[in-house]
């Protein structure tokens, strides 16, 4: 019998099934049932780029060394960085570092995943892992793993906002965070990238796949608009720095991005292309981004700064950069 599409199959039992698996086959991992938001941080950083057999080796040595988000911000940098050491990626380590030390300044952990991502290097797929399985909050998540799921689901590659979309479409908010680790778990263990094993998979009668390497297929190139904002006072530059668990260009640095294209005429307009997708690229001089975090940065030393091919193009463009 043919697959019946994502959106045509009954929503309430994808969840049912999912659920029902994941109370049935979930691997026992140190982190599993807590829900401590510190503690689920931790995991949630350590596990973004290191494999999880070496995180269940180092995360409670980990939390014994730094037992509270306190004795995490009073640490000394070279004490975080060694007791990091094996997990790699040290950026993360000194991200968790940074939002530790801003809960302090804080004086309470944040109580969403809104308040998370305002913490330094939390991004969208961090605050809502933490908060779903922390507070219960209904906040989907997507990584490598549930696009991955979501796009043999649907029998087509996804951008990543439709992605969003149909893991906050799919999530059961009564159980909010185990059904995020059910997917995570789902794509970790059963829907793996090279050969998923549909025969033990609990939602194969919904998937489109079923096997059936979609991502084999010549992707389209995509056409998008891209308006940005370059603001200069004084000799800086206003930069906005990308989440480091962004999944492309991490920690990178870039022109903010403007939501609405302004009335005015762009500055300069140029082309640029990333992976599959080619985009139009309007810079505004004028253009304000709003409830954007950035920082104005002397343009002397933004030459010094890991900054984005579009980002650094745009500079070099405007002659506010050399090419040396
Ligand atoms: Fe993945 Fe196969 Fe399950 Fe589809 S049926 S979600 S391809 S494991």
């Amino acid at each position: 019998m043919r697959a019946q599409a994502p959106k045509e199959v009954d929503v309430r039992s994808f969840r049912r099934r999912l659920l029902r698996w994941f109370d049935r086959e979930q691997r026992v991992l140190p982190w599993r049932g807590e829900k401590d938001p510190y503690r689920i941080l931790v995991s949630e950083i350590m596990l973004q780029q290191t494999r999880v057999a070496v995180v269940g080796q180092r995360y409670g040595r980990f939390l014994k060394q730094f037992p509270t988000v306190a004795t995490l911000a009073r640490a000394r940098e070279q004490t975080v960085l060694a007791a990091w050491s094996g997990l790699g990626y040290y950026r993360r380590a000194r991200a968790l570092h940074a939002a530790a030390k801003a809960i302090q300044q804080r004086r309470a952990f944040p109580a969403s995943a809104k308040e998370l991502q305002e913490l330094p290097g939390v991004g969208r797929y961090t605050a809502a892992a933490v908060a779903s399985i922390a507070y219960g909050e209904p906040a989907a998540v997507v990584d490598g793993n549930v696009k991955r799921v979501l796009q043999r689901l649907r029998g087509r590659n996804l951008r990543d906002e439709e992605c969003w979309a149909e893991a906050e479409r799919l999530l059961a908010s009564d159980r909010p965070g185990d059904f995020n680790q059910a997917m995570m778990e789902l794509g970790a263990v059963v829907c793996v990238p090279a050969r998923p094993n549909c025969s033990e998979c609990p939602v194969t009668s919904m998937c489109i796949a079923q096997g059936k390497d979609h991502a084999q297929k010549p992707q389209q190139r995509r056409k998008e608009i891209l308006n940005l904002s370059l603001r200069r006072r004084n000799g800086s530059i206003f930069l906005k720095q990308r989440a480091w668990d962004s999944s492309v260009m991490p920690s990178m640095w870039e022109l903010p991005t403007l939501h609405a294209r302004p009335a005015e005429k762009p500055a300069i307009q140029l082309r640029h292309s990333i992976i599959n997708t080619d985009y139009q690229v309007n810079v505004f001089a004028n253009g304000a981004p709003s409830l954007q975090q950035g920082r104005w940065i002397e343009l002397r030393s933004a030459r010094r700064l890991p900054l984005t091919g579009l980002a650094r193009k745009i500079l070099l463009r405007l002659e506010l950069l050399s090419s040396r």
